[in-house]
């Protein structure tokens, strides 16, 4: 059995990876995944979170809002709704959009508004801890992203 994994990463908007890793953790619909070559086919939704690919010496991590992930034999496939690594995240555009959400839930708004604010507030909050925990970590000579 091939020790690698070959990834493919795509949003509406582009392609944002494709390349051969040895492991890719992602927020599955149970909670955070493993996906070791040799992984059973699977078919799951995606939650809001972090993608870690990781190769012989180097790890990638991508923020992820939602999506689609299809294992098959040797490929995984990811469909996100947004994607996008730590290194591209604007730290202060995911402050923003997070205290704007903080103070929209501040202003008691109606029930059936709540999960969208809820949803942009933890998007803001990954991206938050993605960048701060990971930038400059990156080894972009490693693993090349498509812009
Ligand atoms: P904002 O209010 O700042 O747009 P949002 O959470 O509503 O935040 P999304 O709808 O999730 O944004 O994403 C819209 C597009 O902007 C996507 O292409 C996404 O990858 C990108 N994006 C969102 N926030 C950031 C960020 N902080 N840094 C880089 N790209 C971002």
């Amino acid at each position: 059995m091939a020790n690698t994994l070959q990834v493919e990463i795509v949003t509406p908007a582009r392609k944002l990876w494709s390349g051969e890793v040895e492991m890719v953790t992602l927020p599955g619909a149970l909670g955070q995944m493993g996906i070791l070559p040799g992984h059973a086919p699977l078919l799951s939704t995606l939650d809001i979170g972090e993608i870690i690919l990781h190769t012989g010496t180097t790890q990638q991590f991508i923020a992820v809002s939602g999506g689609v992930v299809e294992v098959r034999p040797g490929k995984v496939t990811i469909l996100a709704d947004t994607a996008e690594s730590s290194e591209e995240i604007d730290e202060e555009r995911a402050q923003a959009a997070l205290a704007r959400a903080e103070k929209l839930l501040a202003d008691n708004p109606p029930p059936s508004e709540r999960p969208v604010i809820e949803a942009a507030l933890r998007r803001g909050n990954l991206r938050l801890k993605i960048v701060r925990k990971h930038h400059g970590r990156r080894s972009s000579e490693a693993m090349h992203f498509d812009k």
